[in-house]
């Protein structure tokens, strides 16, 4: 606390992401994190772009970029937006178009920095709860509002909402912006960004974070009406007219260049899940249906907390949520083989020993 501080910093509830311990030999299951490392492109394009033209500024629009992205998914340029990381490019989003009267509508549980952002920029909010099987019911979300934002597949559920029920959303909303934040659409979704034609109040954020292996680069996108974009680069040139610095610029495009690589670690992270999904539920656990790179369980007769502190003592860490409905899952980040195998392994010897 300081008498320093602005007003509204005083009832600021942070964002607390996952720990990055310093500890060696651990095996990291916590942060959703690519277990492959990124394409040998794109770690090739960051080290050529490190050279003396770091002493300018890069291009404010990432105009190179934003066309790639844009023969990547079929859009037109004027439709993509970038920045640094789809975090930040979610908060723009909340600053452009959530401020309204009407409360923005999002899940009772889902990526929390939803409600952190809705603190930062004063925009009110009423959660929806999902249904009894923790999947988003659409007709919950006919009421006034101010937006709409959810995450599919959902975090830290891992579940899928089909195209079809987006589009159902999108055509009883038709008077709020409705964000999909599609940071795991990758690993087994189908991107609304099919729709973006035809739903100009639909905004599609997606990440490089995931899918691509360079959450260590921070490159977010957004893909929508040209309308919306418009509204995004007045906000961002009201605060950071740079936000991708040249190295950035140079490894997304590389990251989109390598479609072979993209598709081989994508499947990789699919074939590991399903195997460990089994492996789980032999274990006694349910395993939520999962289009993403993690899995969301619990143990029908095992504390979560429990099993998490009992795998940090060897060596594994997996994330924990302290909040209502879901304090006795556990969210595991899909690893390689050989991680998920040790994982299967600590499990199978903490479940017998109980
Ligand atoms: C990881 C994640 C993000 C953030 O991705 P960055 O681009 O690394 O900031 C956004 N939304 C969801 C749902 C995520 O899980």
């Amino acid at each position: 606390m300081s008498q320093y501080w602005s007003k509204l910093v005083h009832n600021l509830s942070p964002y607390t992401p996952g720990e990055q311990p310093k500890i060696a030999q651990l095996i990291k299951l916590n942060t959703n994190e690519n277990p492959y490392p990124p394409s040998p492109a794109v770690l090739a394009a960051i080290r050529e772009a490190c050279n003396g033209d770091l002493r300018l500024y890069p291009d404010p629009g990432s105009d190179q970029l934003r066309a790639v992205i844009a023969r990547y998914y079929a859009v037109a340029p004027e439709q993509v937006f970038v920045g640094n990381s789809s975090d930040e490019v979610l908060a723009l989003c909340f600053q452009a178009f959530f401020k309204q009267t009407q409360p923005l509508l999002f899940p009772d549980i889902t990526y929390s920095f939803y409600p952190t952002y809705c603190g930062l920029y004063e925009i009110n909010f009423q959660t929806v709860p999902l249904d009894a099987q923790f999947r988003v019911a659409v007709e919950d979300y006919v009421r006034p509002n101010g937006g709409i934002i959810f995450a599919n597949p959902n975090a830290p559920t891992g579940q899928l909402l089909a195209l079809e029920r987006i589009e159902w959303l999108l055509q009883h909303n038709p008077d709020s912006v409705v964000l999909v934040d599609e940071a795991y659409v990758d690993f087994g979704g189908e991107s609304a960004i099919a729709l973006v034609n035809r739903y100009p109040n639909l905004l599609v954020v997606q990440t490089l974070s995931k899918s691509r292996s360079l959450a260590g680069l921070r490159v977010g996108l957004a893909i929508g009406h040209a309308e919306l974009i418009e509204g995004l680069n007045r906000v961002k040139n009201s605060f950071n007219c740079y936000p991708l610095d040249r190295l950035a610029v140079a490894g997304a495009i590389a990251a989109f260049e390598d479609q072979p690589y993209f598709v081989q670690t994508c499947q990789a992270v699919i074939a590991s899940r399903t195997q460990l999904a089994s492996d789980l539920q032999t274990l006694g656990f349910e395993v939520l249906p999962s289009a993403s790179n993690f899995i969301f369980v619990r143990h029908a007769n095992m504390d979560a907390v429990d099993i998490a502190q009992q795998l940090r003592t060897r060596g594994i860490i997996v994330r924990h949520f302290k909040q209502a409905r879901i304090t006795q899952f556990l969210r595991i980040s899909i690893g390689t083989d050989a991680e998920c195998a040790a994982l299967s392994a600590a499990l199978a010897q903490i479940v017998a020993a109980h």
